[in-house]
C-alpha cells in the first residue's frame, strides 16, 4: 500500500515525501480511506502509530478545496487532552499542509487571553484546542464554527478521565450537526463507548493494535531498590551508560522532578524538569531543547506521559511507577518512536508488587527483572515458580522472617539476569463497520 493509492491530494503526497515517509502505517491504511469517503471513525490507536498523520491527512485534503461557506472559523477543529499534544498536533498540521495555504492555531490553557483574541480574530483553519480553555472563549463569544467540517477528538479516553466529558460535549453541541467526527482512544469501551455512541454516526471501527501488542520494540525491564540513595546510583549508571543517548526520568511529583532535576545538573548531566507547575513558554522552551538534543534528561510528571515525540530519547525511567496502570503505557511510549528500538526501565521496591502486578495484567505481559552488578538489592520479588522436586526452603528461597515471594540478595550474580520470561502476543487488524 502507498500513500499514493490512499487518493490524498498531491500537495500532501508531496509533504510526506519531504517527510521521508514511504508507506502509510496500518492505521493511516485502514483510516485515510474511511475518513476520505466521509464516514465516522472510531479508532483504538495508541501515539506511536501514526495516528496523528491518519486523522490530519485526510481533514487537511478537505482543505485544499475552499468552503462554500463564509466564515472566518475553523473547518476542523482536534481536542486534545493535554497542552503537549496540541502542540504537537498543531505541528503536524503545519507540516503536512505546507503546501497548502492554511491557518493552524492552537488554543491552550496557560496562554495569554491578549494573544489568543488577536489569533482568533483572524481566519482559521485548523484549530487544535485543550477543552477547558475552548469552553471559556466559546463562553466570551469568540468562537464561530458555522463552516466547521470535521471534529477530532485525540486521546477521548485521556481526556475523560481528566474530567472533560461535558466540556467535550458541549463543544460538539456547539458544532454543526453535518460535521464528521473521528474519535482516536487507546480503549473504546466504557465512558469512551458511551460518549462515541452520543456523538457518532455509523461510525467505522478500527482497531490497530490490541494493548497486548503495544510497543514491542520497546524492552521493558524491572530493577529492585531498597531505597532512595538506591535508586540514584541506578539512575546515575543507567545514565552514564554510552547506549543512553537521551532519557525521560519519570517521577512520582513536581517536587521529585525539580529536585531529582537539580541534583542531575549538579552531577554534571543537562537536564530539566517539566512539569505542570511551570509556565507554558517555559515547557516549550524545554520541550525544544530535548528536541533539539541540547537536553539529555528530562526529568517529568506524568503531564509529560503524552504528546512528546522525540526519536531520539533511547531511555524512560520509571523512578517512581505510576499509580495509572494506563500511564506506565503511555510513559514508556516516548522511547521507541516511529518504529526505532526503545529501553524502558522501572525502579521499584518490594512495596510496589501489586503495583508491578496490575501493569502487567494491563500490558498483558511479565515485565523481567534485572540486576545491576555491584548494585544488587537486599530484597527482591522472586517470581519463578517453585524449583521442582525441591521445597522453597530447601532451594534457600526464603528465609525466616521473609515475606513469602520474597527473597534476600545477599549474593548475587555478578551478571544482569531474568527472574520470569517475557511473552508477547500479535494480534491482527480488524475494520469493521459500526
Ligand atoms: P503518532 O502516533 O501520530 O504520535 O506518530 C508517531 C511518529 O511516527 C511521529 O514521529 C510521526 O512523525 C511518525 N510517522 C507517522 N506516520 C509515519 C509514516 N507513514 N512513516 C514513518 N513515520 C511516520
Amino acid at each position: 500500500m502507498t500513500f499514493e493509492q490512499l487518493g490524498l491530494a498531491p500537495t500532501l503526497l508531496k509533504a510526506l515525501s519531504d517527510s521521508g515517509y514511504t508507506e502509510p502505517t496500518p492505521i493511516q491504511a485502514m483510516a485515510i480511506p474511511e475518513i476520505l469517503a466521509g464516514h465516522d471513525l472510531m479508532a483504538s490507536a495508541q501515539t506511536g502509530t501514526g495516528k496523528t498523520a491518519a486523522f490530519m491527512l485526510p481533514s487537511l485534503n478537505r482543505l485544499c478545496k475552499p468552503s462554500v461557506l463564509r466564515s472566518r472559523g475553523p473547518r476542523i477543529l482536534v481536542l486534545t487532552p493535554t497542552r503537549e499534544l496540541a502542540t504537537q498536533v498543531a505541528e503536524a498540521a503545519r507540516t503536512y499542509g505546507k503546501y497548502l495555504r492554511l491557518s493552524v492555531m492552537s488554543l491552550l490553557g496557560g496562554m495569554s487571553y491578549y494573544k489568543q483574541n488577536q489569533i482568533l480574530a483572524k481566519p482559521v483553519d485548523i484549530m487544535v484546542a485543550t477543552p477547558g480553555r475552548l469552553i471559556d472563549q466559546m463562553a466570551r463569544g469568540r468562537i464561530d464554527f458555522t463552516r466547521l467540517e470535521v471534529m477530532v477528538l485525540d486521546e477521548a479516553d485521556r481526556m475523560l478521565d481528566m474530567g472533560f466529558i461535558d466540556d467535550v460535549r458541549r463543544i460538539a453541541a456547539a458544532t454543526p450537526e453535518t460535521r464528521q467526527t473521528l474519535l482516536f482512544s487507546a480503549t473504546l469501551d466504557g465512558q469512551t463507548g458511551v460518549l462515541a455512541n452520543q456523538l457518532l454516526k455509523k461510525p467505522k471501527l478500527i482497531q490497530a493494535t490490541a494493548v497486548t501488542e503495544r510497543h514491542e520494540n520497546i524492552e521493558q525491564q524491572l530493577f529492585y531498590s531498597d531505597d532512595y540513595a538506591h535508586k540514584n546510583r541506578l539512575l546515575q549508571h543507567f545514565l552514564s551508560a554510552t547506549e543512553l543517548r537521551q532519557a525521560v526520568v519519570f517521577t512520582a511529583t513536581k517536587r521529585d522532578a525539580d529536585d531529582l532535576a537539580g541534583k542531575l545538573k549538579s552531577e554534571g548531566f543537562s537536564a530539566a524538569a517539566l512539569h505542570g507547575d511551570m509556565n507554558q513558554s517555559m515547557r516549550n522552551r524545554t520541550l525544544l531543547n530535548l528536541r533539539r538534543g541540547v537536553l539529555k534528561v528530562l526529568v517529568a510528571t506524568d503531564v509529560a506521559a503524552r504528546g512528546i515525540d522525540v526519536q531520539n530519547i533511547s531511555h524512560v525511567i520509571n523512578f517512581d511507577l505510576p499509580r495509572d496502570t494506563e500511564n506506565y503505557v503511555h510513559r514508556i511510549g516516548r522511547t521507541g518512536r516511529a518504529g526505532a528500538s526503545g529501553m524502558a526501565i522501572s525502579f521499584v521496591s518490594v512495596k510496589d508488587q501489586d503495583l508491578v502486578r496490575r501493569i502487567e495484567r494491563y500490558i498483558g505481559q511479565r515485565i523481567k527483572t534485572h540486576v545491576v552488578p555491584g548494585m544488587e538489592p537486599r530484597r527482591q520479588l522472586v517470581r519463578q515458580s517453585k524449583p521442582e522436586g525441591r521445597t522453597r526452603h530447601q532451594a534457600g528461597v526464603a528465609r525466616q522472617g521473609d515475606r513469602p515471594g520474597f527473597k534476600r540478595n545477599e549474593r548475587r550474580p555478578a551478571v544482569a539476569r531474568s527472574a520470569v520470561q517475557g511473552r508477547s502476543q500479535k494480534t491482527g487488524v480488524t475494520v469493521t463497520t459500526g
